[in-house]
């Protein structure tokens, strides 16, 4: 029984002498690559992925000329005990599994897989001479096909030196280097220091005067206000002693004439850099920093958009702080929205760079315009259509549009049946609209056929059912660039619903995903106080 091109007691002595020892996994990896092997067409370059890194990587070094270091070897972790071998430009290729079916006979190895046995009581030697007889039987091979634009090694681009540890790295990954950004495992002495100290000169109050004060100095008469009593780089005077000496202080910090440490970075300074990170379009901030600290406020009305994810990598940074309010929070001209600083008055610069690293990549704060839209509305229902029913659907929607600035070009009331769904929708198009709100008709009921008439007119991109309540029957759409969104009937009822909470989104030309809408369920659950107070309220947020 050969594995590759050697005798099974060959492939032993390799492995023995590649892993150390004859490791079960290795060995079964044998008959895997082997059989791995048979199944591709002779003389083809073909590349191999492993669904663990264990053990398996190793057989398919072994036999093949895929390794990690040439690239030609991935290894993805999937937690599964399989391989591929595939065409390196087709990607078509086999797949080889350890199969659990095929182990009821296989006491040993079942054992082996499934950890059924600590390792101190596995029978090492009758494991080894089971996966020997068992040969190339317990396992399944099947056909597959990788798409092998996935797995192509991207070019690494410019390189640099990272300004941190003095070292090569790809100029793509930002300003520092992804070890110094956090990913490296390694402990260094630093962080095992309780605190870094700046060197600062503290003077007793007395000898301060002319000096100029490092830092604003705050004073706080509780319930009353909270302002600067001393601003930062301001000489301090004689009348300045007596409040300071209100205020508790027996000692400030003073501004030494030689220049500023290169290890570390005033707050001011570090507040400025942040906030010129974060802005985007729409949000602006007036220097100087206050008490350390930069706010920023909305340019002009909008929807507030915050990058989540690098909000709160930013976050993470030691000594350095940003808060802001929910992101997709309608906000006007002028209204403030968050704010940024360091915490301590200088800040270890690796500290500062590794904030800044999160921030080149592009701002954390927008605020979107919204587009003053043309908005259709199609109420569909037969009892409304045949006059048994009065329409409360087309008020209620066109006070929540006009709220933003939106007009109503055009209402229609058509019946439950597709066609005339249809001709509604694109009459509304025709008229101009370039945002349709539809109705009703979007439950389970087997009269409801607005989305089968939505389809008829040609919409695409739908997405039917949010997590949001009330507004689980919530329906998105566009046909075009017309966007559309179908309210289900709780809007006739509820005060706030989902359309309360999409519409701004919309207006802002977002487009929202399948995944934008599960991430909203958290906090989408109104608790139906008897008087509303959206948006002031956490509902959606
Ligand atoms: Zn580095």
């Amino acid at each position: 029984m050969d594995i590759g091109s050697y005798s099974y007691e060959e492939y032993l002595r390799l492995v023995e002498s590649f892993h150390n020892y004859a490791a079960p996994g290795v060995l079964l990896g044998g008959f895997m690559v082997d059989l791995a092997l048979k199944g591709l067409p002779r003389g083809i370059l073909f590349d191999a992925i492993s669904e663990t890194p264990k053990c398996l990587p190793d057989a398919i070094q072994l036999l093949t000329p895929c390794t990690t270091g040439n690239g030609w070897l991935k290894v993805l972790n999937l937690g599964r005990y399989a391989l591929s071998l595939y065409d390196k430009y087709t990607g078509q290729g086999v797949r080889v599994a350890l199969d659990a079916a095929r182990l009821d006979a296989r006491p040993h190895i079942r054992a082996w897989l499934f950890k059924t046995r600590p390792k101190s009581e596995q029978d090492s030697q009758r494991l080894l001479a089971e996966i020997r007889s068992a040969g190339h039987d317990p396992y399944k091979v099947h056909p597959v096909r990788i798409p092998v634009d996935r797995f192509q090694t991207k070019r690494k681009g410019k390189i640099g030196l990272c300004p941190l540890c003095e070292e090569a790295y790809p100029l793509a990954d930002g300003p520092i280097c992804r070890g110094c950004r956090g990913e490296a495992p390694y402990e260094t002495s630093e962080d095992f220091r309780e605190e870094r100290r700046p060197p600062l000169k503290a003077l007793p109050l007395e000898q301060a005067v002319g000096k100029k004060s490092l830092h604003d100095l705050t004073m706080i008469i509780p319930g009353k206000s909270k302002g600067p009593a001393v601003f930062h780089d301001q000489p301090i005077t004689v009348g300045d002693l007596c409040r300071l000496q209100t205020m508790g202080r027996r000692r400030i910090y003073v501004r030494e004439e030689n220049p500023p440490h290169p290890d570390w970075v005033h707050e001011n300074e570090a507040a400025v850099a942040f906030a010129e990170g974060m802005v985007g379009e729409g949000v602006g901030f007036h220097g100087p920093p206050q008490e350390g600290k930069v706010n920023f406020a909305a340019q002009r009305n909008g929807l507030f958009w915050v990058d989540e994810r690098r909000l709160e990598q930013f976050n993470l940074v030691p000594g350095v702080m940003c808060a802001c309010r929910k992101g997709y929070t309608p906000v006007s001209e002028g209204r403030q929205v968050a704010g940024t600083r360091a915490i301590p008055l200088f800040l270890p610069k690796d500290h500062f760079l590794k904030a800044m690293a999160v921030l080149s990549q592009g701002p954390l704060f927008r605020v979107l315009p919204l587009r003053k839209a043309r908005v259709g509305i199609l109420v569909t229902g037969s009892e409304v259509f045949d006059g048994l029913v009065e329409d409360r659907f087309i008020p209620i929607i066109g006070a929540k549009v006009r709220h933003y600035d939106c007009e109503v070009i055009q209402a229609q009331v058509v019946p439950d049946e597709r066609e005339a769904i249809r001709k509604g929708v694109l009459d509304l198009v025709r008229s101009g609209a370039d945002l349709i709100v539809t109705t009703a008709g979007l439950s389970v009921d087997p009269d409801d056929v607005t989305r089968q008439g939505l389809l008829d007119a040609g919409v695409t991109d739908m997405t039917y059912g949010a997590p949001i309540l009330p507004g689980a029957m919530t329906l998105l759409a566009r046909l075009g660039p017309v966007q559309v969104i179908g309210v289900p009937a709780c809007a006739l009822y509820f005060k706030t619903t989902s359309f309360d909470l999409l519409l701004p989104r919309l207006l802002a030309g977002l487009t929202i995903t399948r995944e934008d809408l599960a991430r909203l369920g958290h906090g989408a659950f109104c608790i139906e106080c008897k008087s509303c107070t959206f948006p002031k309220c956490p509902f959606g947020t």
